[in-house]
């Protein structure tokens, strides 16, 4: 199966380290001959990235805080400049301050609502204005979203309410990208320890229910996470867009604890 992506150039954003989803998705996509450009949010992450786009053959970088309209304007300005079109996007990216992701949604404050939805859901949609004057037809954008929007999960909070958007966002723009052949889809992944992960209130009991309970009983991987990024951003899913695809050992079609499931 492999060269899926053989020609295939892609921009990754939301790439912080080796435990990042966004590392199983460039390594799935790598093995499949894509050539990709990685994004980090500052220098400090550019260190640990710029290795690691080496590992998968990249010495496209740059770095972009998608809250700085000028940086992300200077990315689609070198890829343009670099190699005149886009056939994928993978947007890996939400942020929420930490002492908000536990305790009750409702005291979530009016500033860090803002900044949620803005780094959340907004840059997805900022991201895709650019990138859709230079994607060709047949090309993929795909993000990265938590069943935390679909269904009250603990301490999830005000990034629950910020992924419930995010997959809005993905239906509208699936929407008016689909007569250019764009296709624009979510990744509803299980949860795995990353950075991003770590801000979440009690974030090893989540881990452990899942593991427990899900039809897997197991959790996922970024390595299971990235094989279905591949997917969704390669030709094998040519049919499909606005679509939100769970890739979180099927817990999401659970109802109940499992019956062999011990008491955590
Ligand atoms: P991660 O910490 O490795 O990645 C999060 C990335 O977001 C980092 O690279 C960080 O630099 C980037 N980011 C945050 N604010 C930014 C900004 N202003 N500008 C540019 N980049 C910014 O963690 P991850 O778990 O791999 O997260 C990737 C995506 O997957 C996120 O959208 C997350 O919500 C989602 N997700 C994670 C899980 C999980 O359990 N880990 C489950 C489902 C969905």
């Amino acid at each position: 199966m492999a060269g899926l992506m053989a020609g295939k150039r892609g921009l990754i954003m939301g790439l912080a380290n080796d435990k990042s989803i966004a590392w199983g998705a460039a390594q799935a996509l790598h093995e499949q001959g894509a050539e990709m450009c990685f994004t980090y949010q500052g220098e400090a992450l550019g260190k640990r990235v710029k290795p690691l786009a080496a590992q998968v053959g990249s010495d496209f970088t740059m770095p972009c805080d998608v809250t700085d309209t000028d940086s992300l304007d200077a990315v689609f300005t070198a890829i343009e400049e670099r190699w005149g079109k886009l056939d994928f996007v993978l947007h890996a990216i939400g942020f929420s301050d930490k002492n908000e992701l536990r305790g009750r949604y409702v005291d979530t404050s009016a500033e860090n609502f803002r900044m949620t939805m803005d780094i959340s859901i907004y840059s997805f949609t900022a991201v895709m204005q650019r990138a859709e004057k230079i994607m060709p037809e047949g090309s993929s954008a795909l993000t990265m979203t938590y069943y935390g929007a679909e269904k009250v999960m603990p301490h999830y909070n005000v990034m629950g309410v910020a992924k419930a958007g995010l997959e809005a966002s993905v239906k509208y723009m699936a929407m008016d990208l689909g007569p250019k052949n764009i296709r624009v889809n979510a990744l509803s992944a299980g949860p795995i320890k990353t950075l991003a992960a770590s801000g979440i209130g009690d974030f090893r009991y989540i881990l452990k229910w899942n593991e427990l309970n899900s039809p897997l009983r197991r959790n996922v991987t970024t390595t299971d996470v990235g094989k279905s990024a591949m997917y969704l951003l390669s030709d094998l899913s040519s049919g499909v867009t606005g679509e939100n695809h769970h890739v979180d050992a099927g817990y999401h079609v659970v109802g109940m604890k499992a019956e062999d499931a011990p008491d955590i």
